[in-house]
């Protein structure tokens, strides 16, 4: 069987990271989530009252980091320090300050060298933002998801309010547009589709219907699945 790499990109809450989960568990293959290596490096900078406008400060902080990514029986687990912080770095206040984490170049270059270590096997399906303009530009295959900011938006409120976590949909909204503008805008590796990305528009599509669209992209290219 061979072992492929799938890169999928795209802003905020477009689907990425659950179908991305589901895909690999279709494929039986490991689920990268780079977002919560940046978030990761987010909380770390909370945890550490480093602000991320004073350079040397977060050089520092980088080179003492320690970032785990486990595949566990619950999913993909993220760990700093060796503390699960897979749930912490998905609460709201970690969103923007990932976002403008992960435009600094110390930051960047780091995790781009980890997600290029975890990944460079194959047999891995990998979402965030430039994974295939720059982390892996010679993916077998690149998504470029993509939803109205509304419907996204309705996402990540729903998410929000599974978790108990109570929001206002129309922050929820605003935030979403601020960190896609953000990312989109930055100097090193903005969010944006590679030339060869496949466009996929999941305004109108449930979480099945995404995994088989991209499936059926990808099976025939797939030995004895
Ligand atoms: O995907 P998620 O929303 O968890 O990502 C959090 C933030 O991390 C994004 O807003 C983006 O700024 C940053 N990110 C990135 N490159 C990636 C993945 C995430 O810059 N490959």
């Amino acid at each position: 069987m061979k072992k492929l790499i799938i890169a999928i990109d795209g802003p905020a809450s477009s689907g990425k990271s659950t179908t991305a989960r589901l895909l690999a568990q279709k494929l039986g293959y490991a689920y990268l989530d780079t977002g919560a290596m940046y978030r990761a490096c987010a909380l770390y900078s909370l945890q550490k009252s480093i602000s991320i406008t004073d350079i040397p400060a977060v050089t520092d902080m980088m080179a003492s980091i320690e970032i785990s990514i486990r595949n566990e029986q619950a999913g993909n687990r993220i760990y700093l320090e060796n503390v699960d912080v897979t749930d912490a770095v998905r609460e709201e206040h970690i969103s923007k300050l990932a976002s403008d984490i992960s435009a600094l170049a110390v930051v960047r270059t780091q995790m781009v060298d980890l997600q290029r270590k975890l990944g460079n096997q194959g047999a891995v399906v990998i979402d965030g933002r430039d994974i295939g303009t720059v982390v892996f530009p010679n993916a077998d295959f690149k998504f470029f998801m993509v939803a109205d900011a509304e419907v996204r938006a309705q996402r990540r409120w729903t998410e929000l309010q599974s978790k108990g976590l109570s929001s206002i949909f129309e922050e929820v909204l605003s935030e979403l547009i601020e960190r896609d503008k953000n990312d989109s805008t930055r100097e090193i590796a903005p969010l944006r589709a590679a030339d060869d990305a496949i466009p996929i528009d999941t305004t109108k599509l449930d979480v099945d219907a995404q995994v088989d669209l991209l499936l059926s992209y990808i099976l025939p290219s797939v030995e004895d699945i």
